[in-house]
């Protein structure tokens, strides 16, 4: 209900967002015990090259949130709480730690060698002393190369603390990991970053690619993205891709890679197999909601 505090002013504090509040403490509370309890898992989404639809080599991981007491939590509601706590450290650990695991068992069944995974990396990892060392180090472990991964970072990464994420970055690039712009459009997308920091691919946000059929803002937002990412050299993937006339539409335009429902949900790795000697990115079923 609304409170009259006097002079007309109002808080709204309502009966919703006392419930908000709470269920955020308990979030929070449950979130500290779910690595232990073993509450997480990690699902793929298929990253597909528009010059060969059939197969599969590229891909990225996304952490699931199934909590004993809560039921599922999305990564948007908790991985911002993780982000606060700090707790996002060892959560980012595992997750690289868990991707490695995975992806090794997948090549193992049958997915090319050169299968590039990209993770999603928050700011505050990637500040750590030790990011590079801990991401290399059980890349190495697990099998694999530092060719394997691509490191997918947003803009708000950029905005922490250019300097020394500019030389992470370079860092790991330099030893073969790849380094994914995430989410591009959406934030405060400065073209000086472009400049200054070296991407290997740029992912388009899904809020442009959804409205590339009919919204003309967003289709000369994409059209701008294309000629800017060709000048740079980077391939472009476009995100959220739904159904067939946004991909026609976006490959027309020259959009190199796609990702999005249309093609898969993200499904558990163990979904993926390898048949008649080719790794394919759809279950014979095609394109039916996934259980992950
Ligand atoms: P993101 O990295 O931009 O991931 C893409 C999101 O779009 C995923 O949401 C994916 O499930 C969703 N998506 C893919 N295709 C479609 C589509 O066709 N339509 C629609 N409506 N959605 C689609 P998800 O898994 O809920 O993850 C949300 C965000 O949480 C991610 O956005 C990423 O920023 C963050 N996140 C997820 N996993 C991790 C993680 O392991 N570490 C960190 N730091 N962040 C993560
Ligand atoms: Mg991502
Ligand atoms: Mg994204
Ligand atoms: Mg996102």
């Amino acid at each position: 209900q609304a409170e009259a505090l006097g002079n007309g002013v109002v808080t709204l504090f309502t009966q919703e967002m006392y419930e908000q509040e709470l269920f955020n403490i308990k979030l929070h509370a449950h979130l500290n015990d779910a690595i232990h309890q073993q509450e997480f898992h990690l699902v793929l989404q298929p990253i597909i090259d528009q010059s060969d639809e059939t197969h599969c080599r590229e891909g990225e991981c996304l952490l699931r949130w199934h909590s004993e007491a809560l039921g599922d939590i999305p990564p948007a509601r908790f991985i911002p709480l993780a982000e606060e706590s700090g707790l996002i450290v060892p959560l980012g650990k595992w997750v690289i730690e868990e991707a490695c695991r995975e992806l090794a068992a997948m090549i193992a069944r049958g997915a090319p060698h050169d299968f590039l995974l990209h993770i999603n990396v928050s700011a505050i990892q990637l500040l750590q002393q030790d990011f590079a060392w801990h991401l290399m180090d059980t890349v190495r472990t697990s099998g694999l190369t530092n060719r394997n991964i691509c490191i997918e970072i947003t803009e708000s990464v950029l905005m922490q603390d250019m300097k020394r994420i500019g030389k992470m970055l370079g860092y790991l690039r330099r030893h073969g990991v790849s380094i994914s712009l995430d989410d591009f459009g959406s934030g405060f997308s400065s073209l000086s970053y472009l400049h200054a920091l070296p991407f290997d691919s740029i992912k388009i946000d899904r809020n442009f690619v959804m409205g590339v059929i009919d919204d003309e803002k967003a289709q000369s937002v994409i059209n701008s993205l294309i000629v800017l990412a060709s000048g740079f050299n980077v391939p472009l993937i476009a995100e959220g891709i739904e159904d067939e006339a946004v991909k026609l539409k976006l490959k027309s335009l020259g959009c190199d890679k796609a990702q999005g429902y249309y093609f898969r949900r993200p499904s558990a790795f163990s979904t993926f197999h390898c048949e008649a000697g080719a790794f394919y990115y759809q279950p014979t079923a095609a394109r039916e909601e996934e259980s992950v």
